[in-house]
Formats: C-alpha cells, sequence, structure tokens
C-alpha cells in the first residue's frame, strides 16, 4: 500500500520548481493533492492531467500566498473537495536579490508576505480541517544559517522567520499530534535559482558536494516527513543542502 493513501494534502505553490516536484511525489504515494499558484495557468493544469492520467486527485487554485482571504479560501475549498488536510506544505516563495540600496520597501513588505505571512495564514487556516497526527512542512532554507555573500539580507531574514515560526507552531499544534517541521534546502535547479544561471558558479563553491540539488530530491525529504515514519520529528528545521552551510 501507498504510504499517503487516503490523505488530503495542501501545497501552497505547486505550479513549478520544488512545489510541483512535491505535488507529484504526494501524489504518487496515494495523497489528494490541492495546489495554489498565481501566474502559471497552463503549468497548474497540465500539472492536474498528468496527476489524474496517472489515477491521481488533484486540484489547482489560483491564488496569491501574498493575500490572506485568498489563502484562506483555497484551503477551505481544498477541505470541502476532501473532506479535510491532512499535510499542508508551504512552498511558495520569493526571492527579492540585490544591492541594499536597490532594495525597495515593496520587496521588502512582499518577501514577508509570501515567504512569511503566508505560513502562518495557511497554518492556522488548515489545522482548522487537520485531524489529528497532521503534518505541516515549510520550505525554508539554509540561507536562514548561511548567507555568504552580498544582496541576501531580506531573503535570509524571511527564512530565519520561519525557524522560530515552526518551533511555536509545534509547540501549539503538538497536543493534537500534528507535527511542524522546515525543510531547508540548498541550492537547487529551479526557475528561481538555475543551474546553469549567474549564481551557480559562486554557489557550487560554497558547498561540500560538487552540484545543485534535484527537486525530486526535496520532495522525496517532504515526503518522508508527510508519512507515518516521521512522526516524532517536530519543531525542527532539517537541511538539505549538499553542505552548503557545512
Ligand atoms: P520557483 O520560483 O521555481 O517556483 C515558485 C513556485 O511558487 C511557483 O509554483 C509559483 O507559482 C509559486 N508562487 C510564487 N509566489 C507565489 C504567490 N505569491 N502565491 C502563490 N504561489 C506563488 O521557486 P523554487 O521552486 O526554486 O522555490 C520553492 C521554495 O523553495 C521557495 O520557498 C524558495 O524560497 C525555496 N528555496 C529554493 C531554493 C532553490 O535553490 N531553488 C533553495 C532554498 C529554498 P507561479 O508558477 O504561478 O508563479
Amino acid at each position: 500500500q501507498e504510504s499517503l493513501q487516503g490523505k488530503a494534502a495542501f501545497v501552497q505553490g505547486g505550479s513549478r520548481g520544488i512545489g510541483a516536484a512535491i505535488v507529484k511525489r504526494l501524489a504518487h504515494d496515494g495523497a489528494s493533492v490541492a495546489f495554489t499558484y498565481v501566474s502559471s495557468d497552463e503549468k497548474a493544469q497540465a500539472l492536474v492531467k498528468s496527476i489524474e492520467a496517472s489515477g491521481g486527485k488533484a486540484l489547482a487554485i489560483k491564488a496569491d500566498s501574498a493575500d490572506e482571504s485568498s489563502v484562506r479560501s483555497a484551503i477551505d475549498n481544498a477541505a470541502q473537495a476532501f473532506g479535510k488536510i491532512d499535510i499542508l506544505v508551504n512552498n511558495a516563495g520569493i526571492l527579492a536579490f540585490g544591492e541594499l540600496d536597490a532594495l525597495t520597501i515593496d520587496d521588502f513588505d512582499r518577501t514577508i508576505a509570501v515567504n512569511v505571512r503566508s505560513v502562518f495564514v495557511a497554518s492556522q487556516q488548515a489545522a482548522r480541517h487537520m485531524p489529528d497526527g497532521g503534518r505541516i512542512i515549510t520550505i525554508g532554507s539554509t540561507n536562514a544559517d548561511r548567507i555568504p555573500f552580498q544582496g541576501g539580507a531580506v531573503y535570509a531574514m524571511s527564512k530565519s522567520a520561519i525557524v522560530g515560526l515552526t518551533k511555536g507552531l509545534a509547540r501549539d499544534l503538538g497536543p493534537r499530534g500534528i507535527t511542524v517541521n522546515n525543510v531547508q534546502p540548498g541550492p537547487v535547479d529551479t526557475d528561481m535559482n538555475p543551474a546553469d544561471g549567474e549564481m551557480a558558479e559562486g554557489m557550487l563553491s560554497f558547498m561540500a558536494l560538487d552540484r545543485y540539488g534535484k527537486d525530486s530530491e526535496i520532495a522525496g525529504f517532504v515526503a518522508y516527513l508527510a508519512g507515518p515514519e516521521a512522526g516524532y520529528i517536530t519543531g525542527s528545521s532539517l537541511t538539505i543542502d549538499g553542505g552548503f552551510a557545512a
């Protein structure tokens, strides 16, 4: 039997990159998966079709993570469709990268809204639909622990905020057997951080392993945390970064 058979999952930001790999993996492991996106209509629909073609259940919902009411109603809609939400994955994130002088207050506020506030909103709303023993997993970043180049101050701050939020939520939801964890990837080949992009050489110079990570490697770790064997891990920030922070 598949490890997530009968489970319902909700992924914030699932149309591309790491989020899409997580959607695919959770569906492959037997979960029904709802996911949000903000602009990639075609990619979102194609992902739903490919999951349905292999016998899975998926639902794409357009909802900007920066908008509180959109996130809440997306979660309520998914809970209505599936009857519950067992697994919440907060993956949506943006990278406002630039010289100190170039970053604007809008960059700052939108980073907080998408990378931090949406995690609080979604966790609060999903917990209302979550049976005992559920799972909340946020995709943070190894940059919470190490930011060894210029231009990443605001991004690093947003990912550090997830460390504390994860600890507090783990305390709040522990009595219900719900675990809350933070997965901190290093460089992963996606549109945000292409392995053949301008930043790649610098990234590799900070690492123990001489390669970018694959989205499927992050998805496999998330699937483990979402599964039945990981019920004693909570409040943790778990790094999967090829040794970037070592
Ligand atoms: P991508 O930019 O490749 O994909 C981002 C995904 O999130 C897309 O599906 C996008 O939807 C969605 N998204 C972005 N903003 C919003 C929003 N406001 N509302 C709803 N959905 C949104 O990013 P990655 O896959 O690289 O990153 C995923 C997560 O992993 C992020 O939190 C990132 O910070 C983190 N991370 C990434 C690393 C990397 O090297 N790639 C390293 C460490 C952490 P749409 O397609 O509609 O735009």
